[in-house]
């Protein structure tokens, strides 16, 4: 798991996102589901008691607190989809 600060964290994870495509399923808001080299991995996104916006994924690299391609994957749709929510 790791606190999601700003966009620059997760540069090099995008890149590789784009690069792998991964296919990104929602299960429910803040809970998605990430193909990767070995299945399907979840991602969930949700802000802590402090506010903080964290990220965990159940692959090894996120469990090291690195920011995987799988996060930036879920995150992108996460992102658009909380926007949505605000201007609903
Ligand atoms: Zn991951």
């Amino acid at each position: 798991m790791f606190i999601l600060k700003g966009i620059d964290q997760l540069t090099n994870a995008i890149a590789k996102a784009k690069k792998v495509r991964p296919r990104v399923e929602f299960d429910c808001f803040g809970r998605y589901r990430v193909s990767g080299s070995k299945g399907y991995y979840t991602v969930i996104c949700r802000k802590d008691e402090r506010g903080y916006k964290t990220v965990a994924c159940t692959c090894k690299g996120a469990e090291r607190g690195l920011a995987c391609y799988h996060a930036a994957a879920a995150l992108s749709l996460h992102i658009g989809l909380a926007r949505q929510q605000q201007t609903a």
